[in-house]
């Protein structure tokens, strides 16, 4: 905390429509009067010796506060050039990357009771490690318990995959003897797959575990069936700090045109809010946004609707200030 109490938060506006949606948040948060600072940082990247790196501040920062938002981050293609998101992962030790997945009342999709979260292990899947996926099971599991879900299902192929993911299952089945009070099935990725689409109602009392890959491809998938990635959140759980984002990218087609959802980072800054403890907070915004989507009459492009982000992020501070 700063010296006036409140809590200071790294803020990573990002790169594309990173700096809008971030805006937005900032000016939601003010108009509820959430107690943070925002330490405004840079992430994009410095040429240090022929190699890009992180700038220090911004490591320094995310260090200091333990606590971070974060913008999308455009990865460049080509040689020479590393991951920032994976850069992060490591530096922070960020091994969870948490996804819930749940429907909008009254915001119509083929599905109205989607209620999933996905939790995945950072690492390639050809280089699971005991170590790590032991990490990812037990968090799977103390999530569950806090999120009032009974069950955990490892998502996996060891049909295929035989060495790496069967080294996956075995370590969820030794974490499961740990938590009696937590039922834990297995289930094949290609069968949870189909399973969610024809229905998603029995996937609402778990959590389901997986490596990284293959939470990627259920996420997305996830997130077709509530209305898109402009409404799925995430965050990445680590040893030394956390950070939370939008499990979308920095959507450059549509980048600079006032046209981006911010609700996907706007729920990530709630599970943030969350995590630091601050519920009534994460509530009263959570109420204001889910119902302007509800009423759709201020609603963003991608959800079928007419506003801008600014006329969505207005109409929910006319919500929290009524
Ligand atoms: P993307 O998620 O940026 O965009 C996919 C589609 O969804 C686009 O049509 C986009 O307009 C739309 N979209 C995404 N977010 C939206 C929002 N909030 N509101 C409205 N529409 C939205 O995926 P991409 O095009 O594959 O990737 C673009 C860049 O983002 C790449 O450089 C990629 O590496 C990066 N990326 C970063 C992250 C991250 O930082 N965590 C994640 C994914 C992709």
């Amino acid at each position: 905390k700063g010296d006036n109490g409140k809590y200071i938060v790294t803020l990573i506006p990002g790169d594309g429509i990173g700096p809008e949606i971030s805006k937005s948040i900032k000016n939601i948060y003010s108009a509820a009067n959430v107690p943070i600072d925002w330490e405004e940082v840079s992430v994009t990247p410095i040429l240090k010796g022929g190699k890009t790196i992180i700038p220090d501040a911004a490591i320094a920062s995310v260090k200091k506060n333990t606590v971070a938002l974060k913008g999308p981050l455009a990865t460049p293609i080509g040689k020479g050039h590393v991951s920032l998101n994976l850069t992060l992962r490591r530096t922070f030790n960020l091994f969870a990357n948490v996804r819930p997945c749940i429907s909008i009342k009254g915001f119509k999709t083929p599905y109205d009771d989607v209620n999933t979260i996905v939790d995945g292990v950072v690492q390639s899947i050809k280089l699971i490690t005991w170590d790590a996926s032991e990490r990812v099971a037990r968090y799977a599991f103390h999530y569950a318990r806090q999120n009032g879900r009974n069950r955990v299902t490892a998502v996996h192929k060891a049909n295929i995959m035989k060495m790496s993911d069967g080294m996956f299952l075995s370590a969820c089945r030794q974490v499961a003897k740990e938590f009696p009070d937590i039922s834990y099935d297995e289930d094949l990725l290609d069968r949870a797959c189909l399973q969610i689409t024809q229905n998603p109602r029995p996937f609402a009392d778990r959590v389901m575990v997986m490596p990284n890959l293959y939470g990627d491809i259920l996420s997305d998938m996830c997130a077709g069936l509530i209305g898109g990635l402009g409404l799925t959140p995430s965050g990445n759980i680590g040893r030394d700090a956390s950070i939370f984002e939008a499990v979308h990218g920095s959507a450059p087609d549509i980048a600079g045109m006032g046209l981006a959802n911010p609700t996907a980072l706007l729920l990530s800054s709630l599970m943030m809010l969350r995590h630091m403890e601050l519920f009534e907070h994460a509530e009263k915004i959570e109420k204001a946004a889910l119902t302007t989507i509800a009423e759709g009459k201020f609603i963003t492009g991608d959800l079928g609707g007419k506003a801008s982000t600014t006329e969505y992020t207005e109409a929910i501070i006319d919500k929290l200030r009524a």
